[in-house]
């Protein structure tokens, strides 16, 4: 098998095993796993839950369920939890590593490449990364907000082949499983639709914050950028070693065989956008068919606020999302330029700062 680069999320519920503290059999378990893959030449990235619920289990006294008090327990929790897999691995020699993100540290190009090379030194090392969202610090303005998503950003990051979303459920069903005894499981997603978001629907407990819908909102992600990723059950016995053996009992989704070039996949990673340019017809066919950029003539309207270089969604004219990228101008000079022919861009605004709203090569359709 060629080695891999492998980023495993392991979620609440797996951490807990249902339960309402850190299960350390199960973390025990999952520590093997790791060792033998890496004995076998792969590396393993860990994506962390389990600090609120870690932290939770700290406190004599009860606590509720506000964000400062979600915050006070992560910022309990984390030092038991790394505490906890550090003490794990190193019963087999394994030195980890603590990485705590946020969006903004994705955002911005600067910091997602330091992030990157921070990771790519740690692999190269031998180190387990074990990252988990700064919940103590994350406004809702900067916060990932589930660790799914953090771990499709984190994939991209660590330049990874695999994502495998460990959870409560074997993967994805036809119908809720906890609730109809008909459900089927998907064994192979190609392509991520409406469909089946539709069914995704909620699946979330009440101590993880993700459900079903975010965990295919990282395998879009995770898709697009060329990485393949499995929904398996963490309870089933040697689960990582057989989702690498192609035997789990899973759901794949096939990555994309053209993925992005480094820069989109930072696109990717860095989905709020602070501004919406809705396009006409035309100017949708040249993008989604033609590979063109986005020019001032096919500008209809501009809502929200940024300025050059801000990430902006474009939309059709139905508000259907369309693609995503940096766009050369404001949204008052587009405000002046929308709908105007390029050449004409510094007749209205004095001067030309581009000859295009949106380049081809800052652009990821969606
Ligand atoms: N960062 C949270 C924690 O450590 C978990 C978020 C999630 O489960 O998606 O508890």
């Amino acid at each position: 098998m060629k080695q891999q680069i492998i980023v495993i999320k392991l979620g609440t519920s797996v951490l807990t095993a249902g339960g309402i503290h850190l299960h350390k059999p199960r973390m025990v378990e999952l520590v093997r796993q790791c060792a033998e893959l890496k004995q076998q030449g792969h590396h393993i990235v860990l994506v962390s839950s389990g600090a609120v619920a870690a932290g939770r289990s700290q406190l004599s006294q009860p606590c509720g369920d506000s964000i400062a008090q979600k915050q006070m327990l992560a910022a309990i929790g984390q030092g038991q939890l790394i505490h906890l897999w550090q003490t794990l691995f190193a019963l087999y020699d394994i030195p980890v590593a603590q990485m705590l993100l946020t969006r903004a540290d994705v955002e911005h190009r600067e910091r997602y490449l330091t992030a990157r090379d921070t990771l790519t030194q740690l692999l190269k090392h031998q180190v387990v990364p074990i990252i988990n969202e700064n919940d103590a610090v994350a406004t809702s303005e900067i916060k990932v907000g589930d660790n799914d998503n953090l771990s499709a950003m984190v994939a991209i990051l660590a330049n990874a082949n695999k994502l495998i979303l460990l959870t409560d459920q074997a993967g994805l069903f036809t119908a809720d499983p906890r609730i109809d005894p008909d459900a089927q499981l998907i064994a192979q997603v190609n392509k991520i639709d409406d469909a089946l978001r539709a069914l995704a629907g909620d699946s979330g407990t009440s101590l993880g914050t993700g459900g079903m819908n975010t965990k295919l909102q990282a395998a879009d992600i995770a898709q697009r950028a060329g990485i393949e990723t499995v929904i398996a059950k963490g309870s089933e016995t040697n689960i990582v070693v057989k989702v690498m053996e192609q035997v789990a009992t899973s759901t794949t989704f096939i990555r994309f065989d053209a993925p992005l070039d480094g820069r989109k996949k930072w696109l990717l990673c860095a989905p709020k956008s602070t501004g919406t340019i809705t396009i006409d017809i035309g100017a949708c066919e040249a993008i989604a068919m033609q590979g063109a950029s986005l020019l001032a003539k096919g500008v209809m309207a501009v809502t929200g606020r940024f300025t050059r270089g801000d990430l902006v969604t474009i939309t059709n004219p139905d508000g259907q999302l369309l693609a995503k990228g940096l766009c050369a101008f404001s949204e008052q000079e587009l405000g002046m330029i929308k709908g105007c022919h390029s050449s004409d861009i510094a007749n209205c605004l004095g001067y030309k700062a581009s000859n295009v709203i949106v380049h081809r090569d800052d652009m990821v359709l969606l």
